[in-house]
């Protein structure tokens, strides 16, 4: 057997073959580590083969969640190709700015979106596009069918770039950061040193695939030490409650932002769901209002807190198990292979406390993003990559993320941090969830505005909220006005999508 080097899969199709690799929970398909790898291959020669992919060469996806789509990552790999994942909740103009930026030579879609791509295929360039059905006949199982053999391997180095993800573009146009080989084999090694993740460990992948969450916690630390995989198409509150809380189904670790668990947690089967069996939840990507975190810790989930960004392969901090309760809050500490450090708007260090700007460098920061020298000029100076979150750091090197710079506000000359607002406000029972934003005030300058959702039945009102707001927060930090929402607008992550807020 010739066995690519650095190529996970093929590596566990030796060593372990009919070891389970994963399973696509809405097909109800399974695989084991040889069955995976034999797709994988069948599906870069036909990219090598039938499309003339060559090494550095883009292969798109628009897809939902399947197991699909991690052969197709490990196939761009063989194939030496980069892997560009499209998040599918895009618009056709959004979708083509990102075709025409990458200039895929393939593109591979669930036939669900085939509207799409109709459109998109008169306004890009789309040599080869290949349509896939969850395992049913379609373009890409043809292509596997057809059993070609891959000629010559390229087998690109670790600094080679292996996935090209666009960042969501709420800061302007979407820009895609290159993630290299480096950088997901050492986010492999500090989640598998963080979260005990072995062999006989089972993820669950819910968060999209499209976005580093769906793809590195925990797929493919799970890959890389031969564990299995569990994929969900979507994620859906129920479904991943049932799953979770139930020892069965052999989850072991999964990762969720805040949105998915405070999901969860208002279901009604919630109070039922045990969850002594899960080894690992990672939370992140977002503010954790404190309560969402002590209510599941009541029920014995010690949530280990991670902060990390699609720039740096996910994990630049992460909470152990063992101190979740002490530092409940913290986003825990650096993970082994990273520098941080905090610094004040000139770019010095500010003493150990202090909130400042994050900074990062190591082997998972990313290179630089595509076609983008302005962005990288501005975001990484000698490797270290600017993160624009607001953190700080205590006297045991324990993070935590105050909020992103861009939504802090100021507000009679005093920084307010949204997420602290939230905080407060969501300790108020009846709530449901939040969101503060600052908007333009001719006194203060800016003032705080809540979004809020409601429980089914509260009877809360505005006033309620500020009174509860005067006693647990300084007065610069009391929302001036206070709007109820049927729901808040997330984006396909599960989180909080604040621009979409209005302002007026
Ligand atoms: P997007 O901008 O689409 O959310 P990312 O997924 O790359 O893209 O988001 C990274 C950002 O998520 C970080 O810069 C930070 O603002 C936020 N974030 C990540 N982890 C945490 C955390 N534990 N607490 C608060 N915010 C976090």
């Amino acid at each position: 057997m010739d066995v690519p080097h650095y190529d996970w899969i093929a590596h566990h199709a030796m060593v372990t073959p009919g070891a389970p690799a994963q399973e696509d929970l809405h097909s109800k398909r399974r695989f084991t580590y040889l069955e995976m790898h034999r797709r994988i291959d069948a599906w870069a020669a036909w990219l090598q083969q039938e499309a003339g992919v060559r090494p550095g060469d883009r292969v798109a996806t628009l897809c939902h969640n399947s197991t699909d789509a991690n052969e197709m990552m490990f196939a761009a790999q063989r194939a030496g190709a980069i892997h560009l994942p499209l998040n599918w909740r895009l618009a056709v103009p959004e979708l083509e700015f990102i075709l025409n930026d990458a200039t895929p030579t393939v593109l591979v879609y669930s036939e669900e979106f085939a509207p799409q791509v109709a459109e998109l295929r008169g306004r890009c360039v789309l040599p080869h596009v290949v349509s896939k059905r969850d395992g049913e006949d379609s373009g890409y199982e043809r292509a596997i069918a057809a059993g070609l053999t891959l000629a010559a391997p390229p087998r690109p180095g670790l600094d080679d770039v292996w996935v090209l993800m666009y960042t969501s573009g709420t800061t302007g146009r979407p820009k895609g950061a290159q993630i290299t080989y480096r950088a997901q084999l050492f986010n492999a090694i500090h989640a598998t040193m963080t979260t005990e993740l072995t062999r006989r460990s089972r993820g669950l992948t819910y968060l999209p695939q499209f976005h580093v969450g769906g793809i590195c916690l925990y797929a493919m630390p799970c890959f890389h030490i031969g564990a299995s995989v569990a994929v969900m198409r979507q994620f859906d509150p129920q479904w991943c409650l049932d799953l979770i809380g139930t020892p069965a189904s052999g989850i072991t670790h999964l990762f969720g932002v805040p949105t998915n668990f405070l999901f969860m947690s208002q279901l009604p089967s919630f109070a039922e769901a045990r969850f002594e069996h899960l080894v690992s939840v990672g939370i992140g990507g977002a503010a954790s209002a404190l309560s969402l975190l002590k209510l599941y810790a009541d029920k014995g989930v010690l949530f280990q807190q991670g902060w990390g960004m699609t720039e740096t392969c996910t994990i630049g901090t992460l909470l152990s198990k063992e101190r979740a309760l002490d530092k409940i809050g913290s986003s825990g500490q650096q993970v082994l292979h990273a520098d941080l450090k905090i610094v004040d708007p000139s770019g010095v260090e500010v003493p150990t406390g202090q909130v400042g700007e994050l900074l990062i460098k190591g082997p998972t920061v990313t290179p630089g993003y595509w076609n983008r020298p302005e962005a990288n000029a501005t975001s990484l100076a000698d490797g270290w990559l600017r993160t624009g979150d607001a953190a700080y750091v205590d006297d045991e090197g324990f993070y935590y993320i105050v909020d992103r710079w861009k939504d802090m506000f100021i507000s009679g000359g005093e920084n307010v941090y949204p997420a602290e607002v939230e905080d407060a406000i969501f300790r108020m029972p009846g709530i449901a969830e939040v969101a503060v934003i600052g908007v333009a005030d001719e006194k203060w300058g800016e003032v705080g505005r809540a979004f809020v959702v409601l429980k089914a039945g509260s009877g809360i009102d505005a006033d309620d909220i500020l009174e509860h707001c005067a006693r647990h927060l300084a007065r610069f930090k009391i929302p001036k006005s206070i709007r109820f929402l049927p729901e808040l607008p997330h984006n396909a992550t599960g989180k909080v999508t604040k621009h979409a807020l209005p302002r007026e």
